[in-house]
């Protein structure tokens, strides 16, 4: 009974954050504010009231359109609420039994916020902001601090900083890896082959999956994004594909699924 209620609560919580999200991916790439303006809609420009605001629940009262001037609001919106709300309630139902039960949930949400903010912003700008990987670093970071200081309590803070170089660690060597399929891929394709934001991006995910998971995430990534590619060279359409959301689907499904790279290496062999 506890666990419904709890989630129901982080559902709600959820399809809010959701909708900040949506600002932030929306905005932060242009450069804008995320404060200010407040909301309004891009077409009229009037300012959303507060029952306008209310995540999945406006859209769906005002048949998916501004109240105003009748502008069609994109489906987008609405979609990234309730995902974002469904993926919080299952960052509790997968950490709420795991030790230290609270700060590992606070870890998987915030971790999966940074990765749906990734995945709105690439999907519509092509774009993965830095700040976005920067604020996110330092506050998963130290979360990750307090999660080994609770799991270790004879550790000092010393001991805790000496084991977060080795994410620090996971992290540069990814990078050099992601550079490395660059070099390669832009040899045997004559172009650019993947962006800058993509290996930043990995090299932010490996921070706190480790390396060797980041691997398995680039090859997921390329299986999951293989339809996509194959139609769209069978249009003969100019190849550009973002890879941002596919990087960021795959982490989502090893890291909500629990998998460590063990469990990879005994599957494989
Ligand atoms: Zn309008």
């Amino acid at each position: 009974m506890e666990t419904i209620l709890y989630s129901i609560f982080i559902f709600i919580i959820g399809t809010c954050f959701g909708s900040f999200f949506n600002v932030v991916g929306y905005r932060l790439p242009n450069n804008m504010s995320i404060a200010y303006p407040s909301s309004h809609c891009p077409n009229c420009k009037h300012k959303l009231g507060v029952l306008e605001l209310i995540p999945v629940l406006s859209y769906i009262f005002q048949f998916g359109k501004c109240k105003h001037c009748k502008e069609k609001i994109s489906i987008f919106y609405p979609i990234f609420e309730l995902l974002t709300g469904i993926l919080f309630v299952i960052c509790y139902l997968v950490f709420k039994d795991t030790y230290p039960e609270i700060y590992n949930v606070i870890f998987a949400i915030v971790f999966i916020s940074s990765l749906i903010i990734i995945i709105i912003s690439d999907i519509k700008y092509m774009i993965i902001p830095d700040e976005v990987l920067i604020f996110f670093s330092i506050i998963l970071l130290l979360i990750k601090m307090v999660i080994i200081h609770k799991l270790n309590v004879n550790y000092t803070w010393i001991d805790v900083g000496y084991e977060l170089l080795f994410s620090l660690f996971d992290g540069i060597i990814m990078f050099i890896i992601m550079y490395g399929i660059r070099f390669f891929g832009n040899l045997i394709f004559k172009k650019d082959s993947m962006g800058g934001g993509d290996i930043k991006m990995m090299a932010f995910i490996s921070l706190f999956i480790g390396w060797e998971l980041g691997v398995v995430v680039i090859f997921l990534a390329s299986f999951l994004a293989l339809p996509l590619s194959i139609i769209n060279m069978y249009k003969n359409k100019e190849h550009i594909l973002a890879f941002g959301p596919y990087l960021a689907i795959a982490t989502m499904i090893l890291f909500l699924c629990k998998i460590d790279i063990n469990m990879v290496i005994e599957f494989i062999s």
